[in-house]
């Protein structure tokens, strides 16, 4: 596991964690890994921890962290991830950032950037009113800002869907989950070498522009 690239991206939900982490991981070549979509696809699957999860998931609590540490360690012990990999929605709390270092130290690899998305909670709450995703592929749209080609169709044939956590209620108590639980992180890594920061109020392509050119010039990996 000693070749690649390994990074993170942290921010608020809406921040555009899922559609920076999909360009950015093709760009420069290493699996995105989206924990959200992992839970999603265990409750869909009914799988013992999609049991667990449920009901977490679905009021916008996080999972606790025993039970996604260990689903995590497993994604990413996969070969697939073995050449690198771009988390997304992993770690959430300081305990899975502890337990990821201690993952990746065992491997003899450490993280080579730390993403860091900033959005005004405003932004944040319209953006995920109207996103769409794809049960199917994870694939998101935006009905206002990234709309599908054909209307509620994925590219993939899917059929696009609103997800049980982007109701209003929901989306608030998601906001102060964030605040509380994941936060934290960005004092836990913003002296380490690869953290970057960036506004993510931006036009999508601008973000990720700025983000691989970072990445690039960076010289980590
Ligand atoms: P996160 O993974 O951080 O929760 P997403 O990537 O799912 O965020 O993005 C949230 C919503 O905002 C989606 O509907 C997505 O299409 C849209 N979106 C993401 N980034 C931008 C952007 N820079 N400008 C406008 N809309 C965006
Ligand atoms: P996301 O798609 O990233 O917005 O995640 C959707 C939901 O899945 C979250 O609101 C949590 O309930 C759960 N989840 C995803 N990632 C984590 C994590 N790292 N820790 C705990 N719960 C998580």
């Amino acid at each position: 596991m000693a070749n690649g690239c390994r990074l993170i991206i942290l921010g608020p939900p809406g921040a555009g964690k899922g559609t920076q982490a999909r360009q950015i991981a093709l760009k420069i070549g290493v699996k995105h890994v989206d924990c959200g979509q992992v839970v999603r696809g265990e409750v869909t699957n009914e799988t013992e921890f999609g049991r667990k999860a449920k009901e977490y998931m679905v009021s916008g609590r996080l999972v606790p962290d025993e039970l996604i540490i260990g689903i995590m360690h497993k994604c990413l012990g996969q070969e697939e991830c073995a050449d690198g990999f771009l988390l997304d929605g992993f770690p959430r709390t300081v305990v899975q950032a502890k337990a990821l270092d201690e993952f990746l130290d065992g491997c003899g690899v450490h993280l080579d950037y730390i993403i860091c998305l900033e959005i005004t909670e405003e932004t944040a709450v319209k953006r995920l009113s109207s996103r769409r995703y794809c049960p199917k592929c994870g694939r998101v749209y935006n009905l206002l800002t990234m709309p599908p080609k054909v209307p509620g169709q994925c590219e993939c044939g899917g059929k696009l869907e609103q997800r049980p956590d982007d109701m209003p209620e929901t989306i608030l108590n998601r906001m102060k989950v964030y605040e509380k639980e994941t936060a934290p992180l960005i004092d836990f890594y913003s002296d380490r070498d690869g953290y970057l920061e960036f506004d993510g109020n931006k036009p999508g392509e601008e973000v990720s522009d700025e983000i691989v050119r970072a990445i690039r010039e960076g010289g980590n990996c």
